[in-house]
C-alpha cells in the first residue's frame, strides 16, 4: 500500500491530493483521484494504464479534482479501446458523464489529431454500497457506508489478499460500517483531524471540519476497539507543522496500542 497523496483541499506544496495505491494479487489499485495523483502514481512506478479499478469513497472534490486527468491519460496511453473500471457510491455513474461531457471537445482534438486513435473513452462503473465488491483470483473487497454528512452517500472499502486486510476508511467519522471494516485489519488507512489544534484556529469554515473528520482520538479508537495491526493517519487537517509529528502520533498512541504512522506522499507499507 502506497500513500500516494495526504493532502487535504488545501494546497501543501508536500502534500498532493488524497489518493491511495494498493499493489494485490498483482493489481494496482486506486483509491480516489486527488490533487496530482497521476504524478504521485509515476513516482511509485504506475500510472493510468496500469490501473485496475479506481475506487472512490465520495464526490468531495479533493477526492476527485484529477479523476477527469485519469479518465484522460488512461484512454491515450492504453494501446487500443480498454475500459477503465470506476467503482464508487450511488451518484457516480452522473459524476462520470458529466465529466465525460467536460471531456468532449478534449476528445474531439485527440481523435481528430491521432489516427490510432478513433475510439472514446469508455469507463464502465459500479455503484456500490455495503458488501461485497469484488471475489477473485486471490483478491476481495468488501465496501461498507460510512459517515460523512451531509455528503450522502459515502462508502470505505476493505482490500484481502494474500490473508491481509488493508482499509481504505476515506473521509468519515466513526461508524458501525467503519467497524465492520476495520475488524481485525492489518492496516487501517484514516483522514484525521487534530482537534485540539483545530479548536485554536478562530477560522469558522475550519471549525466545521470538526463534525465530519475522526479526530486522532476517534481515529485511534476505531482502531483499537477493532482490533487493528496499524493505523495509518492520512489527510490531516490543519497542516502537520514542522516538528509537530511526533505529537500527532504520541495523540493517537494514548488511545491505541498498534502501531501509528502519520503518513507522507508515497510512504509504503508491505504487508
Ligand atoms: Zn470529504
Ligand atoms: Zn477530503
Amino acid at each position: 500500500m502506497i500513500t500516494l497523496g495526504t493532502g487535504s483541499p488545501i494546497p501543501d506544496p508536500n502534500r498532493a491530493g488524497p489518493a491511495t495505491l494498493v499493489r494485490a494479487a498483482g493489481r494496482d489499485l486506486l483509491f480516489d483521484c486527488g490533487r496530482a495523483v497521476l504524478m504521485r502514481a509515476a513516482a511509485a512506478g504506475s500510472g493510468p494504464a496500469q490501473f485496475h479499478t479506481v475506487f472512490l469513497t465520495h464526490r468531495h472534490s479533493d477526492h476527485i479534482t484529477d479523476l477527469n486527468d485519469v479518465i484522460t491519460m488512461q484512454w491515450v496511453m492504453s494501446f487500443g479501446p480498454t475500459p477503465l473500471r470506476i467503482v464508487g457510491p450511488e451518484g457516480t455513474q452522473g459524476l462520470i458523464d458529466k465529466t465525460l461531457d467536460m471531456l468532449t471537445e478534449d476528445v474531439g482534438y485527440r481523435i481528430a489529431h491521432h489516427e490510432s486513435l478513433q475510439y472514446q473513452p469508455t469507463i464502465e462503473v459500479t455503484e456500490v454500497s455495503d458488501g461485497v465488491v469484488v471475489d477473485d483470483d486471490g483478491i476481495r473487497i468488501v465496501a461498507a457506508p460510512t459517515e460523512h454528512s451531509p455528503v450522502k452517500p459515502t462508502v470505505g472499502y476493505r482490500i484481502e489478499a494474500d490473508g491481509k486486510a488493508v482499509v481504505i476508511a476515506g473521509d468519515t467519522i466513526p461508524c458501525e460500517g467503519l467497524d465492520r471494516l476495520c475488524a481485525g485489519a492489518d492496516v487501517y488507512v484514516q483522514t484525521v483531524v487534530r482537534e485540539s489544534v483545530v479548536k485554536m484556529i478562530p477560522a469558522p469554515r475550519l471549525q466545521d471540519v470538526l463534525d465530519y473528520h475522526s479526530s486522532i482520538e476517534q481515529a485511534a479508537d476505531t482502531a483499537q476497539r477493532n482490533g487493528v495491526k496499524t493505523l495509518v493517519m492520512t489527510h490531516p487537517v490543519p497542516g502537520v507543522a514542522p516538528g509537530t509529528e511526533q505529537e500527532w502520533i504520541d495523540e493517537a498512541q494514548a488511545v491505541f496500542a498498534g502501531e501509528v504512522a502519520l503518513a507522507n506522499d508515497l510512504d509504503t507499507f508491505t504487508l
